[in-house]
């Protein structure tokens, strides 16, 4: 479903990826591990046209999204992403942050969309709280009403950029645990974490990024069980 070959993303003379390529089917799971400042951040963005590549190509089915002609609109209608930091709107609530994206992008009318959105808030396990705003809920609730959001615009792909790392240790729980439920429902996700025991549980791939490079991929058995890369193996070391 995306093919990244040869990715390079540079900053004025800093180049942050230097040369990145996977593959990822439908309804894989591909998690991103790897230390800070190794541009896991950048990639993701660049999949997403947050940022403007410097080299390389993305394909998604088989199309560049890179060319100058390729429609954009239509691709980030089909990739979502979570983030950090939650990144709702703070004066809508919770049931019209999942419906606005579906009326505007995807010119839902307003009863399927709220349909849709109440079918994902369940889902999450946020429906008692759809009238409340942001701010009154916890940094749990939070992300899984971004995830609801996300999910609601039916992404072929979901990306998640350290969803959890945000949150209060007692908080992360449920929200790995929503992301586990999502992964069994088929959803394509790339997920960048820390948490490796779900690194390790949901992935199909895991790839391990440092200095711009992907310094090694494989199954979650090949990195976690048998790392063959001295940078693997020191990175995951601090986490047993
Ligand atoms: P972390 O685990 O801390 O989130 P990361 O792997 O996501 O790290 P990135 O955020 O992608 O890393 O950053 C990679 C490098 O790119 C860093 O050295 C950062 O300073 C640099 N960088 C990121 N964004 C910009 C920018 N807009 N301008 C200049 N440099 C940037
Ligand atoms: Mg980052």
């Amino acid at each position: 479903i995306l093919s990244v070959q040869h990715l390079k993303k540079s900053y004025g003379q800093h180049e942050v990826l230097r040369d990145i390529s996977f593959d990822v089917h439908k309804g894989e799971v591909m998690t991103i591990i790897g230390p800070s400042g190794g541009g896991k951040s950048t990639m993701l963005r660049c999949i997403n046209l947050l940022e403007d590549p410097t080299g390389g190509k993305i394909l998604f089915h088989k199309d560049n999204i890179l060319d100058e002609d390729y429609n954009i609109p239509k691709y980030r209608s089909k990739v979502g992403m979570v983030f950090q930091q939650f990144e709702l709107f703070s004066n809508k609530n919770v049931l019209q942050n999942c419906m606005v994206g579906q009326e505007l992008v995807l010119k839902r009318s307003k009863e399927e969309a709220r349909k849709i959105a109440m079918e994902n808030l369940k889902r999450v396990g946020m429906d008692p709280y759809i009238d409340a705003k942001p701010r009154q809920l916890s940094g749990g609730q939070q992300q899984r009403v971004a995830i609801a959001r996300a999910v609601s615009m039916n992404p072929e792909i979901l990306l998640f950029d350290e969803p959890t790392s945000a949150l209060d240790p007692e908080m992360v729980g449920e929200v790995l645990d929503t992301m586990k439920k999502l992964a069994k429902t088929g959803l394509t996700m790339i997920v960048v974490t820390h948490e490796m025991a779900f690194a390790k549980e949901v992935s199909d791939q895991v790839i391990f990024m440092s200095d711009g490079l992907v310094t090694e991929k494989g199954t979650p058995d090949q990195i976690f069980n048998h790392p063959q890369n001295d940078k693997t193996q020191k990175f995951l070391a601090n986490f047993r």
